[in-house]
């Protein structure tokens, strides 16, 4: 075990707060050995062991897996065939023998020409994905997320203080790297903890809806997690975890709201009006901002007639009453997004009625994995692999980076609107239809009403190991497709005129996504607040700058969440390593400010729409909180991550103007 000045120091080295220096020694025999290779994922072994041994001459092209596009489920070892997999099986039992019988436990940094190779090897040769999984690589000498200046070296004595606003998952990735640049900054956050939308949801059953390696920091890659699809309070801790490692939380003012932003065009300073939980209101200056504000924390909440009179408990998903015990009682659930997807089968076996009022149906993917444990065979192979867990974590990165957008692409004039977008999406929507009828096959009444009528991969698709199924099978209960007319003293009344009674409603009906910013005044240059720019159409160029706004930037702003492909940490990091690379420009030039020109943003919101116009999400007949109160998608990012991480490599100098 290192001691702490050195693991601080390694830590600097790998780019990584969870480094880790050492596996455990292999000890077990051969056969054991071949047992574990055959629960193994092959490329992610293969890949693990060439980098630990230094060696990739056993990564033959005719071994490489051929990357088959992930339709409704990823196809295992990356679609090799079964003799590719065979000839796998002992190139992988050969090389941990060679671990083994060479006491091998350790991997350091590759060099470049290694890293190329497994790179070409894991992605069947796709060059243009290097630099964004090299980004995500943690043995990657140029990963490239971390800053590679330092502000005292750069500011020349001059003061820069910046804001932060927000301790979810952006915030904290903005703290750590300006951290590391040594860029001074506080955080603000409303809440009196860290963890945003992680700490703010408690709801029974919740856990992540992406796989668990595809959900975490380039920068902090845990490798222990206990689950497929982490649960939250997993997530929360990994993300609290991951604060106290990168050593941020000392600049957190907690249960700090901001609520103005004001431009200072003489000093060329933001002017922050912030109150604390005493509602004392504070003005300080900063020379930039970084809003880290969530979109999906908002609640949603419609209006219903007759609400006021209603005399049981409500409650959003977000805001989940833990003193209102549903256990024997009968609760209500509004909504089947994914808030609802994981509520409604954690509560349907302790309630004592379950109504559920379904205005869409939702499409599944299947997950069958979706509550497991991670295996045994990778828990060995975890510890006793160097980095193979990380390994496992760029193999997801890898087949997200096309993820699904194959399934999703709309064909020009096709006839199987607007159920389908193209002959790929109506196989998929084929497939998802005959998982639906085998799960529903003795309730004919129910899977009139499951199979949605939108085209898949529409809106966010859910996961599905039967639990779902199960839950609204149950004897206790009932599917209410007839929508909801009003409240009354007792329950909801359809708008059949049945009425349901109810001790507990349950609203899972969402965020509001699209008011970006929307509780925060912000004053730009010439007196312009950015919601009169924006006229409730968000857009930032690369969903990070707005004109009119200097040295303001958004970190998971408008258009940049993929919803098929990609990871969202990537997007996040990179908007964060954008915005300090552009506070670098300002420091170098010895500017004030950098503002983004109109017509950059112009050009890069006419490329998005273009990108989302072809995506099922798209669709005229389509509606989803991906798409604003002007019905353009302002959510979505349509592309890969490796567009994003091209556009976020460099400031460019057209694009911008630097005020002195
Ligand atoms: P959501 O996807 O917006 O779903 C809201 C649901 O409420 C929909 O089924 C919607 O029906 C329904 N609804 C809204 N207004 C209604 C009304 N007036 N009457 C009847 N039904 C109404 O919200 P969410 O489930 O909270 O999820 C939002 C997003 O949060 C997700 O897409 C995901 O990105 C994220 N999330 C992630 C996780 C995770 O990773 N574990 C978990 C939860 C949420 P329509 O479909 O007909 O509009």
């Amino acid at each position: 075990m290192p001691n702490m000045q050195e693991s601080r120091s390694e830590t600097a080295r790998f780019d990584d707060l969870y480094w880790e220096p050492r596996a455990e020694p292999i000890v077990e025999d051969d056969a054991f050995l071949a047992e574990i290779i055959a629960q193994a994922e092959l490329p992610v072994l293969l890949a693990a062991i060439a980098a630990a041994l230094g060696d990739t001459s056993s990564l033959s092209s005719d071994l490489q897996p051929p990357l088959s596009p992930v339709d409704t489920q990823p196809h295992p070892h990356g679609g090799m065939s079964p003799d590719q997999q065979e000839r796998a099986k002992e190139v992988a039992l050969a090389g941990l023998r060679e671990l083994r019988d060479n006491g091998i436990t350790a991997v350091d940094l590759l060099p470049d020409e290694t890293v190329t190779d497994l790179l070409r090897f894991l992605t069947a040769g796709r060059e243009h994905w290097y630099g964004s999984l090299k980004h995500e690589l943690d043995l990657a000498a140029d990963k490239g997320g971390a800053p590679q200046w330092h502000f005292d070296d750069v500011a020349d004595g001059r003061e820069f203080p910046v804001l932060i606003v927000g301790a979810g998952i952006a915030g904290i990735a903005a703290a750590h790297r300006y951290k590391q640049a040594g860029v001074p900054f506080i955080v603000v956050e409303d809440a009196p903890m860290l963890g945003g939308t992680w700490a703010k949801n408690s709801y029974p059953g919740v856990r992540l809806d992406t796989p668990t390696f595809g959900y975490s920091y380039s920068f902090a890659q845990r490798g222990d997690w206990p689950h497929q699809f982490a649960q939250g309070r997993d997530v929360l801790d990994y993300v609290r975890d991951v604060a106290e490692r990168a050593g941020i939380i000392e600049n957190i003012e907690f249960s700090t709201r901001l609520n103005r932003l004001r431009w200072d065009e003489r000093a060329r300073m933001w002017k922050a009006t912030t109150r604390d939980a005493a509602g004392k209101e504070q003005t300080r200056s900063f020379a930039a901002v970084v809003s880290a504000l969530g979109q999906l924390d908002r609640p949603h909440i419609p209006h219903f007639e007759g609400i006021d009179q209603y005399r049981g408990v409500t409650m959003h998903s977000q805001e989940w009453s833990h003193e209102a015990d549903y256990a024997g009682k009968r609760v209500a659930v509004i909504g089947t997004g994914a808030s609802a997807y994981q509520i409604v089968p954690a509560l349907a076996d302790d309630v004592e009625k379950l109504v559920l009022f379904q205005r869409t149906a939702p499409w599944m993917l299947p997950a069958p994995n979706y509550h497991d444990r991670v295996t045994d065979a990778f828990t060995w192979l975890r510890r006793k692999v160097p980095h193979y867990a990380q390994w496992n974590r760029l193999w997801a990165t890898v087949q997200g980076i096309p993820g699904r957008l194959h399934t999703v692409t709309a064909e020009e004039g096709w006839e199987g609107a607007p159920l389908s977008v193209s002959r790929k999406n109506q196989e998929v929507r084929d497939v998802l239809t005959g998982l639906l009828a085998a799960q529903f096959e003795e309730r004919p009444d129910l899977l009139a009403h499951a199979v949605p009528n939108y085209p898949p991969g529409a809106k966010r698709m859910l996961r599905d190991n039967g639990v779902w199924a199960d839950a609204l099978k149950s004897p206790h209960t009932t599917v209410v497709t007839a929508g909801i007319d009003r409240f009354s003293e007792h329950g909801i009344i359809d708008s059949h005129g049945v009425e349901h009674e109810v001790d507990i409603v349950v609203f899972a009906t969402g965020f509001k996504p699209s008011d970006y910013l929307d509780e925060v005044e912000v004053i730009g240059r010439d007196g312009v607040e950015i919601h009169d720019f924006w006229k409730g159409d968000a857009r930032a160029y690369n969903g990070i700058t707005v004109p009119g706004f200097p040295n303001f930037f958004l970190i998971y702003g408008p258009n940049v969440g993929g919803v098929v492909a990609g990871s969202l940490h990537f997007m996040i990091e990179r908007a964060v390593e954008f915005s300090l690379k552009s506070v670098y420009e300002i420091l170098q030039r010895g500017v004030s400010a950098i503002d983004v020109r109109p017509a950059a943003l112009d050009r890069f919101v006419d490329w998005i729409d273009a990108g989302n116009r072809r995506m099922a999400w798209g669709q005229p007949y389509v509606h989803t909180w991906y798409q604003n109160a002007h019905g353009r998608v302002s959510q979505v990012w349509p592309y890969t991550n490796a567009e994003y991480w091209q556009i976020t490599e460099a400031v460019s100098e057209s694009d911008h103007e630097f005020i002195a």
